[in-house]
């Protein structure tokens, strides 16, 4: 199995700038951000998104949402607010195979999204 683009980052066989990893997560920045902090957290595990996710998969999914709030703190977002955006399939816009959580902050965000 051919590596996924995120698993290439954390592997640094693709630069990007990493902010945090674990023995579970890493989180980095996005290449094209969306608001003034865009971060993208990702499982180490290729899981393909959240509808392939399954009941083994149950701590994975755990530790990716608290160490995004984690991730939100240290990066100054605990009392302005975060959206923490996860994108599964075509119409939600997914476009890396890689599950991975997006955290926007930094700016009013607008809802309903686009
Ligand atoms: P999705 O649309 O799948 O939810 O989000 C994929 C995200 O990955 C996009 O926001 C896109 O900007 C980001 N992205 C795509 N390629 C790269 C890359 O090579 N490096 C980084 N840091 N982010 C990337």
């Amino acid at each position: 199995m051919s590596k996924t683009l995120f698993e290439k980052i954390i592997a640094r066989e693709i630069p990007a700038a990493l902010i945090y990893e674990d023995e579970h997560v890493a989180a980095f920045r996005d290449i094209n951000p969306q608001a003034p902090i865009h971060v993208l957290i990702v499982p180490r595990k290729p899981i393909p998104r959240v509808a392939q996710a399954g009941p083994e998969d149950q701590a994975v999914l755990g530790q990716l949402l608290l160490k995004a709030a984690a991730v939100a703190e240290k990066l100054g977002l605990k009392d302005s607010g975060y959206r923490l955006v996860i994108n599964n399939g075509p119409d939600a816009g997914e476009a890396v195979p890689h599950l991975h959580c997006h955290i926007l902050g930094g700016r009013k965000l607008q809802w309903p999204p686009g």
